[in-house]
């Protein structure tokens, strides 16, 4: 074979690797996006399992406010409830 029948086969080959590269980075792009996607899902997913303990925890009698937290209610508390509506 000569030789510029030779480079010419190597240029197809980087041209195809250099191809093969850009779809690469098209999918990781879509990837990556994915990924953030998911996280933020599962960061939401988190809170609301957090503050579904939260309103479990007062629905079952105990306060969840900041100054009263975990002791026993006799009746609903306002700021329980606040911290219910903030968190909602
Ligand atoms: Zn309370």
């Amino acid at each position: 074979m000569k030789i510029s029948a030779q480079i010419d086969l190597i240029v197809d080959r980087i041209n195809e690797i250099l191809h093969e590269v850009e779809d690469l980075k098209k999918q990781l792009e879509v990837l990556e996006k994915r990924n953030e996607q998911l996280s933020n899902y599962l960061q939401k997913e988190d809170k609301s399992q957090s503050v579904g303990n939260l309103i479990k925890l007062y629905e079952q009698g105990f306060h969840i406010c900041h100054s009263s937290f975990g002791r026993m209610r006799e009746e609903d508390c306002i700021f329980c409830l606040n911290v219910i509506d903030r968190t909602e």
